[in-house]
């Protein structure tokens, strides 16, 4: 499948069905999406989406609804704002709704346990309620702590490798910088995809085929260096969740580090289970948010402000940090017009049994 003026057009094999109109989006604004939000329905059937989108009294709209079966309808174009994200934010930024493409997979959502039986949202309300078959019922933790809801109503695999391969071509036709659930823009006031769709697989597969960042050959040169100092050096045992604070809800500080990452432990938490550690990360940022230093022998500079970002390459397609400290030194690797390449080290937090010390 690809991208060709705003809309998708299928290859053989891809179940890509003919374009219907939304009722409700934005007829005049023209946008330029670079993210991506995923959502679930919580209705009963893609059909019933896509006719609810469709009908006069409807006031939300996406781009795309998926179905149980895979197919996938588009309902607005791709540089039209439609009505999916509502009030939201993530690292510095609003309104995603003028920043996105929406997707909408058919999806019941959150279920209910009672007495051993799961069910959607509308069958608990009834009388005569038919639970979900328990081959549908996913059991897991919401990323979002305020969310405690565990049970959910799965995907179907054709649902998953649809949306997979709708965000490589979109990814493919426009500068996409991110892929984020509602409930990453919007945290309490909404849940979904919810932990039954593989968000950060998803993730991880899209933008690791873009990334040109290799930590571990610049750590290589920090072990050494470390050995002369008294830092301890650890090293991810897993594929490790890089985050801004000690809890698993604590949003993510860059995208996940590879399994035999190095990073420098600083210190610990009350818990024990999280390590407060530094991270030296490279990627492309702005000159005007820097002010080189050639005085002192270690770095290169440091940033003057917390709203600098760092971009995964000089095209910007991929943010890796969004909230870097005001003050954070660097080495200059490389420039090219306004952009210079760093390397900077990075403070977070990582789950403890996650890491080996190594010195
Ligand atoms: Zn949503």
């Amino acid at each position: 499948m690809e991208i060709k003026n705003n809309r998708l057009i299928g290859g053989s094999g891809d179940k890509v069905n003919p374009f219907v109109e939304a009722h409700a989006y934005d007829k005049k604004k023209v946008i330029t999406p670079d993210a991506i939000i995923i959502h679930y329905t919580a209705g009963a059937s893609g059909s019933a989406t896509v006719n609810l989108f469709k009908s006069a009294s409807a006031t939300t709209s996406a781009h795309f609804v998926v179905s149980e079966d895979g197919s996938i309808t588009q309902m607005v174009d791709l540089n039209r704002r439609a009505y999916h994200a509502g009030t939201s934010s993530y690292g510095g930024r609003s309104g995603y709704n003028s920043l996105s493409i929406g997707i909408e997979i058919s999806n019941p959502g959150y279920l209910q346990k009672i007495d051993g039986q799961y069910y959607t949202w509308w069958e608990a309300k009834k009388e005569k309620k038919t639970p979900t078959p328990l081959s549908k019922v996913f059991t897991g933790k919401h990323r979002n702590a305020v969310t405690t809801m565990t049970y959910w109503y799965k995907y179907t695999d054709e649902q998953i490798a649809a949306v997979k391969a709708l965000c490589k071509a979109i990814c493919k036709a426009y500068n996409i910088i991110e892929i984020l659930g509602h409930e990453e823009i919007a945290p309490g006031r909404k849940c979904d995809p919810g932990p039954a769709f593989p968000l950060d697989a998803l993730r991880d597969e899209i933008f690791a085929q873009n990334s040109t960042v290799n930590i571990n050959d610049l750590f290589q040169n920090a072990v050494s260096k470390s050995a002369a100092s008294s830092l301890v050096v650890g090293k991810a045992t897993v594929k490790l969740n890089f985050r801004q604070g000690p809890s698993s809800s604590a949003p993510l500080k860059s995208s996940p580090m590879a399994a035999g990452t190095y990073i420098y432990i600083i210190g610990q938490d009350d818990s024990k289970e999280w390590y407060n550690i530094l991270h030296e990360i490279t990627g492309w940022i702005d000159k005007e948010f820097i002010e080189q230093d050639n005085t002192d022998s270690e770095y290169d500079g440091e940033l003057k402000t917390d709203n600098a970002m760092l971009y995964s390459d000089c095209k910007k397609s991929r943010r890796l940090v969004s909230d870097l400290k005001a003050g954070t030194k660097f080495n200059i690797i490389e420039q090219q017009e306004n952009l210079f390449r760093i390397k900077a080290v990075v403070e977070g937090w990582a789950c403890a049994k996650y890491i080996t010390k190594e010195v």
